[in-house]
């Protein structure tokens, strides 16, 4: 670590920003936490309890700027003005799980990728839990990775990783990396160029020696082909839904088979997820699990009875022979996707809201095979009627989870289904993607 331990500037008083402060703070350094926002009434108790000195709903640009090392939360672009004038000024800028990691011993397994990666460090959380190691989960999941370090740090950790948290990580190295896919997501942050998001996804490789391990979709283009550019030093570890691969793993319609320390194989009715989404995920926590040299028992076990959190092709109710399913989280395309694909029946689908830069036409395919109907739900949908008008029976629009249920049990006959994949971002018309959720099956479970 660079900076000697005097001041230190929070941007961002979340989850990831008060972690930081508390293990700041108890490793000495001089702490100041500044959010441009307002600061949540939990995160005030526990800022006030640390005595750290801390302001909301203005950056002080002068005692922010006295930080010999600043920690940014990843929300935070660059461009903002703040960040414009430390990174002029050439102050050291990290993210929360960097400096974390500077005052942790323990091994990690990190994932990252486009979609994937809550579902993936839940469920490898659970079969390391399962096994009876000493791990903890972070990163973009439930308490902070700072904050666990501070107060009782673990062997291992299952880090989930966005790319705003990879940009600022420099010396941090994955002992296990993980990464799901790369499909165009947040393009906003990256100037609309693939390749730097791309290389933002990569650095979780970075500093990897061949003592590591690299696990990675082997049937995503984008990953391949930066993997030929790059030649890791890790050792690698592919899995594929299309192609047998010798060490990693890879599914069929019947088997999930890791060939790692030994052959495990195991029925895909068996497995808890179903989707070939979650095939993908089922298999690269299972890869990290025989990396581990967990028992099979214990990952077939693991993987059969894992359940996932809300929001994430979320069966809701059966009105009248109408499926509800809510797939809130879905907010890029490729997720939504894997949505429809998974769909059995003809399908009426509500999309819509904040589009990061979508390209429809990579749906047009499924929306022809399996969508009857589709409701907008945002403010501005003009690019989605644009895309299907005339290649549905009906396009709709609506501003409330209650009107999009209801047109959706109108439009929908018994056997078919109505799925709430948006494929973009909610606060258009909703604080996050779980109200977007919520106010759906609210609506469902109230027709
Ligand atoms: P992330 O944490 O990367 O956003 P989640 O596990 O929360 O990923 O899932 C987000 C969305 O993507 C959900 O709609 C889910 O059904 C879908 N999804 C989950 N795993 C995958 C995957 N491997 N590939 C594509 N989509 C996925």
């Amino acid at each position: 670590m660079a900076a000697e331990k005097r001041h230190i500037t929070i941007l961002g008083a979340g989850e990831s920003g008060v972690g930081a402060a508390i293990l700041a703070k108890a490793q000495g350094w001089e702490v100041f936490v500044s959010d441009f926002g307002s600061v949540r009434e939990s995160f005030v108790k526990e800022l006030d309890s640390l005595d750290v000195k801390w302001e909301q709903e203005v950056h002080s640009l002068e005692r922010i700027l006295k930080a010999d090392l600043v920690i940014k939360s990843p929300g935070i672009p660059n461009t903002v003005p703040v960040m414009l004038e430390i990174i002029n000024r050439g102050i050291k800028v990290v993210s929360e799980i960097e400096f974390a990691a500077y005052y942790s011993g323990a091994k990690t397994i990190c994932i990252t990728g486009s979609n994937g990666k809550t579902t993936t460090a839940l469920m490898t959380y659970h079969i390391l839990k399962k096994s009876g190691m000493n791990v903890g989960l972070a990163g973009n999941i439930g308490e902070s990775f700072a904050k666990q370090v501070a107060e009782k740090d673990f062997d291992w950790y299952v880090l989930e990783l966005s790319s705003f948290q990879l940009d600022d990580m420099h010396e941090f190295k994955a002992d296990i990396a993980v990464l799901m896919n790369i499909t165009p997501d947040h393009l906003d942050r990256y100037d609309y160029k693939m390749e730097n998001y791309i290389a933002s996804k990569f650095r979780v490789i970075q500093n990897q020696t061949d003592q590591d391990w690299f696990i990675y979709n082997a049937d995503d283009k984008n990953i391949l082909n930066e993997i030929n550019k790059r030649t890791p030093a890790a050792r690698l570890a592919p899995f594929s839904l299309v192609e047998e691969v010798g060490q990693g793993g890879f599914a069929t319609n019947k088997q999930l088979t890791i060939n790692i320390n030994d052959q495990f194989t195991m029925g895909i009715h068996e497995l808890a997820l179903k989707g070939k989404h979650n095939t993908q995920n089922s298999l690269a926590s299972g890869v990290a699990s025989r990396i581990l040299e967990i028992r099979k028992e214990v990952v077939r076990e693991s993987l059969a009875d894992f359940t996932n959190v809300e929001h994430r092709l979320e069966f809701v109710a059966k009105v009248n022979g109408i499926e509800f399913i809510n797939d809130s989280k879905a907010t890029n395309i490729n997720s939504t996707w894997f949505a429809l694909e998974s769909m059995e029946n003809p399908t009426v689908w509500i999309v819509g809201g904040v589009d990061k830069g979508n390209d429809y036409t990579e749906l047009a395919g499924l929306v022809d095979e399996k969508v009857k109907a589709i409701i907008c739900l945002g403010k501005d949908n003009e690019k989605i009627k644009e895309a299907f008008a005339g290649k549905v029976e009906e396009i709709v629009e609506t501003t409330s989870a209650l009107e999009a249920v209801a047109w959706g049990y109108r439009l929908a006959s018994k056997d078919e289904a109505v799925l709430l994949s948006p494929a973009c971002a909610s606060f258009d018309l909703f604080e996050n993607y779980e109200e977007r959720g919520n106010e759906f099956k609210k609506a469902v479970r109230s027709l």
